[in-house]
């Protein structure tokens, strides 16, 4: 009876632990995956860069995703999740979006 409940408790110990443990891989996963999608890090543009983006209204996750800048004919050199803008003269997510969008022609 002893051992029994000493492996009960160690499943039920284990059984706590893992889906911690699986939680903290998701949580690691999509911090990772949150911060590999930020292409216009505020922290490294300039007061006009942060002005224009702030005046069209720029995010990097589009609310719609039919209306994205990389479907935007204004970005260009794209490289993985990130391209330029040619309305703001730097950074855009391809997931991103501004007031300015207008599909590729
Ligand atoms: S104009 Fe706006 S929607 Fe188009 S690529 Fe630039 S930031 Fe994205």
């Amino acid at each position: 009876m002893t051992e029994f409940n000493f492996t009960r408790r160690k499943l039920l110990a284990r059984g706590a632990t893992l889906p911690l443990a699986g939680l903290a891989v998701l949580g690691a996963s999509r911090v990772a995956s949150a911060a590999d999608a930020i292409c216009a890090d505020p922290a490294k543009l300039d007061s006009g860069q942060m002005s224009i983006r702030e005046s069209l209204n720029y995010v990097e996750t589009s609310k719609d995703p039919t209306k994205v800048c990389g479907g935007c004919g204004f970005l260009h050199e794209v490289k993985g999740n990130c391209g330029s803008c040619m309305i703001f003269n730097g950074p855009a997510n391809i997931h991103g979006h501004c007031d300015s969008w207008g599909a590729k022609g």
